[in-house]
């Protein structure tokens, strides 16, 4: 048994929270868990005292010391104004690696996938979660997806070394760079490179569309899955959902420095102060923590305490079902069960065993040796807010026109229009306007401006510009549709 007691911060949340952190710590403390615990207020209260982060910056100081965080879920204030806590804890701790165990427990837990035993790897601060957000003109919103080389080793790296670690056979990419050839490429790119050097592991990549509905309709064709944010966010919880309940999964949000635990689901504030809830998923989310701090026995206790009950029918209302079930209990019932069962081993799931206690390594992320690539600016997009058609913008654009930059194409929505255009394509008040060196030179700063200058004399409205690269010689830009 583990002796040295870890200092760790929590939060007992909003609606249900409470209920089921006391179930979790009564648990893990029940099965010898060596934790001191530093309590924080987040969620309604503190929005509520009109701090729009749901964080009092006296918070982080805790966070900061303890470095593991054990968060009960919040509720999030409805209506603008309101920041969501979740997302500035991930990115203010640099919690980059969302990890969500999905397990089915057949047949305890009614699914539709019996064999299930799948690990969502989420990339957790990049990608369209960059909150770079911009309404452009009136008809257009945009919003940014950045894909960053660095931010892509680490999931991926982080992914290979779970499968690793957890002694997985098999990691699946899943990107969509059929479409997105730059950004999904690059994470695609990546997942190839930093996979060759784990050759025992198989790897294979999927386009997410075909990817996802292969993993709702055949889970057990995965093993360990690493993805961009967005898709990510929504295939873990379809992950969690098909295994039975998404009141079953924990989740663990990893950083360099810091890590934060928790269950993947709400506050579900109708189900508060009535002791109904589940307290599983917080419960799982506690005995990933277990083991990043080192307590790996106290978490084999607690998780294989936790099958038992699971298998002896003792379920809360959201899994109880007459035929498999054997007795319908309330949250603190249910956790006596688990207590109860501290020490035994399920006879039919299968049992965990996550090793002996071992020291917590935390240890700074190193980066492949990378060569910046030479970069040379060979034109610019100038995006114009402009309502008319697509002749009328690209013949009085033409006049704009340096000897260093020149009118190449536009495109409406990302489809060339202008010139030679077709008249069914359907156009936009937003249009990308490609100006490119006449002679394949680079260009500089200052022809960019001329170009600009003369584009706001001729009475245009421009949102933007984007800066057409070339790295290493390879064009670091799309051709629009059609181009
Ligand atoms: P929810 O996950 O709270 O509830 C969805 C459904 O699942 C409800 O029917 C609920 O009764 C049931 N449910 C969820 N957890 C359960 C449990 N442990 N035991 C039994 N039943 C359970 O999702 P929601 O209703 O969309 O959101 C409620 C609030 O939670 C919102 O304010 C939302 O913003 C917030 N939320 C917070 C987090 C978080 O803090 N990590 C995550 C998701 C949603």
């Amino acid at each position: 048994m583990s002796t040295q007691k870890t200092p760790i911060t929590v939060a007992y949340g909003d609606g249900i929270g409470p209920e089921i952190m006391r179930a979790t710590l009564d648990i893990i403390l029940a099965a010898g868990a060596q934790i001191e615990i530093e309590e924080i207020e987040i969620g309604e209260k503190v929005y509520m005292r009109g701090v729009t982060a749901g964080i009092e910056e006296s918070a982080w100081e805790s966070l900061r010391r303890t470095k593991v965080f054990l968060k009960a879920p919040i509720t999030t204030p409805q209506g603008g104004g309101f920041k969501s806590m979740n997302v500035t804890t991930r990115k203010t701790l640099g919690l980059y690696a969302n990890v969500r165990p999905c397990v089915s427990y057949h047949p305890y837990v009614k699914t539709k996938h019996p064999v299930m035993d799948v690990v969502i790897i989420r990339e957790n601060e990049e990608d369209l979660y960059a909150g770079i957000e911009h309404r452009q003109t009136d008809q257009v919103y945009q919003c940014l997806k950045l894909i960053t080389r660095p931010g892509t080793e680490k999931i991926v790296r982080y992914a290979f070394e779970y499968a690793r670690t957890n002694n997985r056979k098999k990691v699946t990419c899943f990107t969509k760079d059929n479409i997105m050839k730059l950004t999904d490429g690059l994470f695609h790119q990546i997942f190839d490179e930093i996979g060759a050097e784990y050759p025992e592991i198989e790897k294979e990549h999927w386009i997410v569309d075909i990817g996802a509905a292969k993993l709702a309709d055949t889970p057990e064709a995965f093993d360990v899955i690493v993805m961009p944010n967005l898709y990510g966010d929504i295939l873990s919880d379809v992950a969690a959902q098909i295994t039975g309940s998404v009141g079953l999964a924990g989740s663990a949000n990893i950083g360099d420095q810091c890590a934060m635990f928790e269950a993947i689901h709400g506050s579900a504030p109708r189900r508060a102060g009535q002791n109904l809830a589940n307290p599983s998923g917080l419960l799982l989310g506690a005995v990933l923590m277990l083991n990043h701090i080192g307590q790996n026995d106290v978490a084999t206790k607690v998780h294989n305490a936790w099958l038992k009950t699971i298998e002896d029918g003792i379920h809360t209302y959201d899994i109880y079902k007459e035929d498999v079930s054997k007795e319908k209990v309330g949250t603190k019932e249910f956790a006596q069960a688990v207590i109860a069962r501290l020490g035994e081993k399920p006879v039919h799931l299968k049992a965990v065993d996550y090793g002996a206690p071992r020291p917590v390594e935390l240890k700074p992320f190193v980066f492949r040796p990378h060569t910046p690539a030479k970069k040379e600016t060979m034109g610019v997009d100038v995006f114009i807010n402009f309502v008319g058609s697509a002749n009328e913008i690209g013949d009085k654009l033409k006049t704009c026109n340096t000897d260093r930059l020149q009118l190449v194409v536009i495109s409406n929505r990302g489809v060339k229009v202008y010139p030679d255009g077709l008249p069914e394509t359907f156009c936009t008040d937003h249009w990308r306007c490609r100006f490119e060196s006449p002679d394949n030179t680079p260009v500089t700063h200052s022809d960019i401006i001329d170009l600009l200058v003369k584009v706001k004399d001729a009475g245009f409205d421009f949102i933007k510009t984007e800066n057409l690269c070339y790295f290493n010689g390879q064009k670091g830009y799309s051709l629009a549709q059609g181009q």
